[in-house]
């Protein structure tokens, strides 16, 4: 197995560790990615040290101590934050996602049996290598996601799981094993015990990542038991024929996304988008943008200019679900979506003003009219957006 390269504030952090006696270990998300080739942006560590022993030792530093409830200290170094985590054991969960009791522990391995999937709890030192109790790295290698023991037991535990493997489907996709994927069939009702804000992070990373599409479809089963209805397979086919054609070009957002999902898979979506997730008052405008929309004619360069005035801020959403729907590609959409970049599409883009009007004795609503009127006919290019055409306009209007 290839050693991992390592950041110099990281390996400075592993020396000061090993220095002082204490255990400390690369774990998670930054060993799946590296062993996978992905960019690893976050470094987790883990450690036999306590969080007050980690402050003893990097006392020289400035820390933040904002986690160490759960054991993390944050230790800043070359004004980068780097979380350093207590081993930890978790116990007696309630309410599906908050373990009762959380105690300090001196041993790996117990750190590691808490973590939710194999191919996350493989634990990295450069001196000794992987250490990898759960076969985490035969699951990197064969693409598979599996809990760490028992996966009722482990979702049981914490819902959240859940959307995690599927979120890692998303994003990898690699093959949820078996006896996990029927444990989150079973268990996908206890969804419903997380906070909306959780279950809208989780959805919104499943439904923004590469492999969205086959992630849906292959846990439809899970959702449909979370939701308590069921997804037609024909609107799954077409989600997820949509969005293959995108997601190799593009990350795609998840108003676009969610739009997509709604059109094909949801008889309401809006009640979906409320009662189940939490979503962003901006993100429920372009939704709503681009559910009430019509097809787009994306011919039609007059019409897509009124577009762009109607729409706004969402214009660039509603192209995007509209030119999926038709098959379009990113680029092509892209295109065209840059194409119209400096075409006015408000009032103030207008080469005149309100004060224009009013030197020609218009008052009152009479203004706002007026220059509307002028938006639409430059939008038609009836009239040039210049003052001295414009105003021609108006006069010859009068
Ligand atoms: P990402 O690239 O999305 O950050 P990650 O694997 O680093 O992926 P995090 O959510 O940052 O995921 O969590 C860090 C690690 O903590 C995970 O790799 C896993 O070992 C553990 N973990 C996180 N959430 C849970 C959970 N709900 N149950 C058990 N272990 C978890
Ligand atoms: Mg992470």
């Amino acid at each position: 197995m290839k050693p991992m390269f390592l950041p110099k504030k990281i390996l400075d952090v592993l020396k000061i560790m090993k220095h002082a006696g204490h255990e400390c270990y690369i774990v998670g998300g930054a060993v799946r990615s590296y062993l996978l080739n992905v960019q690893v942006h976050d470094y987790d560590l883990t450690t036999s040290a306590t969080p007050n022993e980690i402050l003893e030792l990097f006392h020289n530093y400035k820390t933040l101590t904002t986690g160490i409830k759960h054991g993390t200290v944050t230790v800043i170094i070359n004004h980068e934050p780097i979380e350093i985590t207590t081993y930890r054991k978790e116990e007696n969960y309630l309410d599906h996602r908050h373990p009762s009791k959380i105690s300090f522990t001196r041993n790996i391995k117990e750190d590691l049996a808490r973590r939710d999937f194999t191919i996350n709890a493989i634990a990295y030192h450069p001196d000794t290598g992987y250490y990898d109790p759960f076969d985490g790295l035969q699951d990197i290698n064969q693409h598979i996601i599996k809990t760490v023991h028992d996966p009722y037991e482990r979702f049981n535990e914490d819902a959240l799981r859940i959307l995690r493997a599927i979120r890692f489907q998303s994003r990898l996709n690699f093959k949820i094993e078996d006896s996990t994927h029927q444990a989150m069939v079973q268990l996908a009702p206890t969804i419903e015990y997380l906070s909306k804000e959780r279950i809208h992070y989780e959805f919104e990373e499943i439904l923004t990542n590469a492999y969205c599409g086959q992630a849906i479809q292959n846990n439809i089963d899970v959702l449909n038991a979370w939701c308590g209805k069921s997804f037609s397979a024909h609107g799954l086919d077409l989600f997820k024929k949509h969005l293959q054609l995108m997601n190799s070009y593009h990350h795609i957002t998840f108003p676009v996304s969610f739009s997509i999902f709604a059109y094909n898979l949801l008889i309401d979506p809006i009640t979906f988008l409320t009662t189940k997730l939490k979503p962003s008052k901006n993100q429920v405008i372009q939704i709503k943008a681009c559910l009430s929309s019509k097809p787009i004619d994306f011919q039609d360069f007059k019409s897509l200019k009124h577009l762009k005035k109607d729409y706004q801020e969402a214009f660039e959403t509603v192209m995007l679900f509209h030119g999926i729907l038709q098959g379009m590609s990113f680029q092509e959409i892209d295109k065209i979506v840059v194409s119209l970049e400096h075409e006015p599409s408000c009032l103030k883009d207008l080469a005149i003003k309100g004060s224009d009007l009013i030197n020609l004795g218009y008052q009152g609503k009479m203004i706002s009219f007026k220059l509307q009127e002028c938006l639409n006919q430059v939008l038609d290019g009836e009239v040039q957006n210049t003052k001295e055409e414009l105003l021609k306009f108006i006069k010859k209007a009068d």
